[in-house]
């Protein structure tokens, strides 16, 4: 047998979860799954065709209406269980996480809490679910406002939180009483595998919660079938904007998240210790692969140098290594395809006449020469003209920016196409208020770097960094879930003299 043959057969084969069962096709493309630590392929993931994708539309179509019908209070119940398992399997979901995406383990655990707290939102989901009512918005006549589920819905998510932001998602979806097609990413497969596994022993009936992975096949299979009422997308820009407009062009109700270039603005009253590690964490950890890492500094007046002073031994000692390392600070990049991007960004960042002071891009982590590893590199003296600033890296990339005063910093910001995440680092209330209330974007830190709201709250950004009406989970994820239907009723002791042609107003 031939060494590649060899190979072949050690790695293992992923699957789809359809109805209830999984489902591994004999034949048909298939994707590789790589360990970023090691640059090896670790699993082949099955890249469903369009009759698979039907197949789990179908299987969620014909789950809807017994689950729907469900009382809402028999529906938590099963997210309460689901909840435990969770917590009981966490270690195991952050050890999978960390084998396809690279991040560190305790920073995978993070992920699966952050998930976990949204299935423990939608555990409240007979109280959320609650309508209005008016009595006597008429003589004799009563009006109710009711939410009902949407059908099927469908999930696409990135490669960066294989288990959170599905988990953004489906849990609401699902307490609410829709049924659901889980697409993740081709990169980081296997959590939502283990995820829909756990559902199952948590009680959820076959067919309510489906995963079909794969690409581009499947997922315009889920934009166009008629039978999915909601489409939720996490991603980058430009495929947030297809899946945006394709999906409502087909009727559906959709709510796609994109990129983003989150700016952090340090005022010269900052306490710079605070500010400067704040600014490692939220621009290096998780390798910069966070859709609300700070990429961009942005140094008011006299902050420049002394925060570049704090910043830049730290970058130089920025510990990089595999997630099994537990004294790492930073792992691996996912693929070796996004090493050579991020790496190429760096590049153009000195063509175009940026300081780099910290250069990542020669690394040596021993005993993982193959893995997809960068440094941490930081740029200073950035302008706002530059690609390096203007497009998001999604990598260990910090670009320093500096103006003279808030108003500029704000202008600054407020020009950036995205507008997902945003902090500023001061001890003047009335710089943070003023900011705050100027700064267009969908989710601002005072003195906090990445300031992701909790379960109970909505997420999401402005601009180019969201497409849609509503925000991911809390109360604007029911609203995404549900419809809403407004029941006028009268039972009246005799029926009308006559018929009325006028608009009705209530007597
Ligand atoms: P991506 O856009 O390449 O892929 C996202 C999903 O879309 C995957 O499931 C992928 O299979 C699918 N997809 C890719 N190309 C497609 C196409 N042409 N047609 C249909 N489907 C397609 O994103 P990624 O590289 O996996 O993730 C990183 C991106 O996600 C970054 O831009 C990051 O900012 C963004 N992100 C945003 C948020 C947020 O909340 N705004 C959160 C996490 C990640």
């Amino acid at each position: 047998m031939s060494a590649r043959a060899d190979h072949a057969v050690a790695i293992p084969t992923l699957h789809h979860y359809i109805g209830g069962e999984a489902v591994t096709p004999a034949d048909g493309a298939f994707g590789d799954v790589y360990n970023p630590a090691t640059g090896e392929v670790a699993a082949r993931v099955p890249m469903a065709d369009a009759a698979t994708t039907v197949s789990a539309i179908e299987a969620a179509s014909s789950a809807f209406h017994a689950w729907a019908n469900l009382p809402p209070l028999r529906r938590a119940r099963v997210m309460f269980r689901f909840r435990d398992l969770l917590e009981k399997n966490a270690e195991q979901i952050a050890r999978l996480i960390s084998a396809e995406h690279g991040k560190l383990h305790d920073d995978a655990l993070g992920e699966v809490t952050r998930g976990l707290e949204v299935v423990e939102f939608a555990c409240g989901i007979p109280q959320l679910m609650k309508g209005e009512f008016t009595e006597n918005v008429g003589t004799r006549i009563d009006s109710w406002s009711l939410r009902q589920p949407v059908g099927v819905c469908a999930g696409i998510t990135p490669f960066n939180f294989p288990a959170m932001v599905p988990m953004w998602m489906f849990p609401v979806a699902i307490a609410c009483g829709n049924t659901f097609v889980l697409k993740p990413s081709e990169k980081t497969p296997s959590a939502a595998l283990f995820v829909a596994d756990l559902l199952q022993q948590a009680g959820l009936p076959p067919g309510v919660f489906n995963v079909v992975n794969g690409g581009r096949e499947a997922v315009d299979v889920l934009l166009t079938d008629h039978r999915v009422g909601a489409v939720s997308f996490v991603g980058s820009t430009p495929v947030a904007e297809h899946i945006y407009s394709t999906a409502s062009a087909h009727g559906k109700r959709v709510q796609a998240l994109g990129g983003a270039k989150n700016h952090m603005v340090v005022m010269p009253d900052a306490d710079m210790d605070l500010a400067s590690t704040a600014l490692m964490g939220a621009a290096y950890g998780s390798a910069g692969e966070r859709c609300m890492a700070i990429s961009a500094a942005v140094a008011v007046g006299d902050a420049g140098d002394r925060l570049m002073a704090k910043l830049e031994p730290m970058v130089r000692d920025l510990k990089v290594g595999p997630s099994t390392d537990e004294s790492a600070e930073m792992g691996p990049l996912v693929t070796g395809e996004h090493l050579g991007r991020v790496s190429a960004y760096v590049d153009q960042g000195v063509t175009e006449g940026a300081e780099l002071v910290v250069d990542g891009r020669d690394i040596a982590v021993p005993d993982h020469e193959g893995g997809f590893f960068l440094g941490g590199c930081l740029f200073d003296h950035v302008r706002p003209e530059m690609r390096i600033y203007r497009e998001e890296i999604f990598g260990p990339v910090l670009v320093v920016l500096r103006v003279d005063d808030l108003e500029h910093a704000l202008a600054l910001v407020n020009a950036h196409e995205f507008g997902n995440g945003t902090a500023i680092f001061t001890g003047d209330g009335r710089a943070a208020r003023r900011y705050t209330h100027g700064v267009e974007a969908g989710m601002v830190g005072i003195n906090v770097p990445i300031p992701v709201p909790m379960a109970f709250h909505s997420f999401g950004g402005w601009k180019r960094s969201l497409f849609g009406a509503l925000h991911v989970h809390g109360p604007d994820g029911v609203r995404f879930y549900t419809r809403l239907k407004t029941v006028t009723s009268r039972w009246p002791d005799q029926g009308p003299a006559e018929a009325e042609f006028t608009m009705p107003t209530m007597k």
